[in-house]
């Protein structure tokens, strides 16, 4: 199912393998999306003021079922990551145990609300197996769906035909595409952002070859009944599923291997047609640099990634964390990258270069204005780079 999120109008519609075998659509038949639905869990938190860094722990939790018994989800391998998972990390790897927990913080009402804004028509059971996808879409609904996330945040209204016109030239009947801004495009943005993990390694979708900006998210369902792929670019929102009518019929995997790799062939199709353009960075995004560690705003000694925030949602606090071990590893990795070229007959300069260099990023990250408590700004201390030195001294005097 291939939709254009620009205007709705449906480019391609299969509806099955064979049309002299089953004239059936499938693209308009109901069926679990497991964790294709888990974007709109996601872009609802995101909707709501959250952001990538907000994390929250994978491990057993009880949901009483009403019945006296209880639901405790898992993760896809029946196990826990046991540690906190950030909103960014748990839609990457469709983490089920935080996918559920976000539900419940989220509300469930909102969860479906936000769904329903986006443009998913078929009814949503009001329960927490909704975060694991539980409640049947149809092929058709889901690409539409997505469309507000490839177009800045427009819900649209598939159109299959334009218009129909009578002999006489008399035009019967005809559609005119509807566009309804119902998400900003900011949230769409970080969204999409975030989806772009999936295709890249650690993501479950990191197997695929995509030759262009396209971003898109797995969904498998219990005992591999049910497989999806649904993504999208800024020119196309496509979505793939593979099943059998018999539902109680399993595939083979899951929703990455089966119906990732017909995703992939149509989207790397869709390549030839469309312009090679990535989507669009709206206005007010930030960038900030972020402990991996501590999800706080890095100081010199951190193990850093790159976050983009909605201005007023990003970090405040410095990470309090000294990080001398990481710092210690780097500091002997480049001294026996130094040595092994010393051996190779190279020139000091270029690792001393890249010593100077590091030195010179982690000063820069220094003077980076900082809106931290200035208690925390420890790293400005004048001692700090000399007290540093002293200890990689040290350390190297004993490694030896
Ligand atoms: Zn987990
Ligand atoms: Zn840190």
């Amino acid at each position: 199912m291939a939709v254009d999120p620009s205007n709705g109008y449906i480019k391609a519609m299969v509806g099955g393998r064979d049309y002299s075998e089953s004239q059936f659509n499938r693209t308009i038949a109901r069926r679990q999306p497991g964790s294709a639905f888990k974007p709109f869990i996601y872009a609802a938190a995101l909707d709501k003021g959250f952001t990538t860094i907000h994390q929250l722990m994978c491990k057993p939790i009880k949901y009483p079922k009403g019945d006296g018994t209880y639901w405790i989800p898992r993760d896809y391998n029946n196990d826990y990551h046991y540690r906190p998972i950030s909103l960014r990390e748990a839609l990457v790897i469709s983490d089920n145990v935080v996918s559920v927990q976000w539900l419940k913080k989220l509300g469930i009402k909102t969860v479906i609300n936000f769904a329903k804004r986006a443009g998913i028509k078929s009814p949503l059971n009001p329960d927490l197996t909704l975060a694991l996808g539980s409640s049947e879409v149809t092929p058709l609904e889901i690409a539409a769906a997505y469309c507000v996330f490839a177009n800045g945040g427009y819900r649209i209204e598939p159109i299959a035909v334009l218009k129909v016109v009578d002999p006489q030239g008399r035009v019967v009947m005809s559609n005119t595409p509807t566009k309804k801004k119902v998400l900003n495009e900011r949230v769409t943005y970080i969204l999409t952002d975030i989806l772009k993990g999936v295709l890249r390694p650690g993501g479950t979708g990191a197997h695929l070859k995509i030759y262009g900006p396209a971003v898109g998210k797995t969904g498998t369902t219990q005992h591999n009944r049910d497989a999806w792929f649904v993504g999208y670019t800024p020119f196309v929102s496509v979505a793939v599923y593979v099943g059998y009518d018999n539902p109680k019929r399993s595939l083979w995997s899951v929703g990455g291997v089966v119906a990732g790799p017909i995703w992939r062939d149509f989207i790397n199709k869709t390549f030839e047609i469309y312009p090679q353009k990535d989507f669009e960075q709206p206005d007010g995004i930030i960038v900030r640099e972020i402990c991996s560690e501590t999800k706080k705003i890095a100081n010199p000694t951190c193990p850093k990634t790159k976050e983009i925030f909605i201005p007023a949602t990003e970090p405040k606090q410095k990470c309090p964390l000294l990080h001398w071990d990481d710092l210690l590893d780097e500091h002997k990795n480049a001294r026996e990258e130094q040595s092994k070229n010393d051996d190779g007959n190279n020139t000091h300069e270029d690792n001393n270069d890249k010593v100077k260099n590091k030195k010179e990023s982690s000063e820069d990250s220094q003077q980076t204005p900082q809106d931290g408590n200035p208690t925390e700004n420890w790293s400005n201390r004048p001692d700090f780079a000399k007290g540093l030195q002293e200890i990689l001294n040290s350390k190297e005097k004993a490694g030896n």
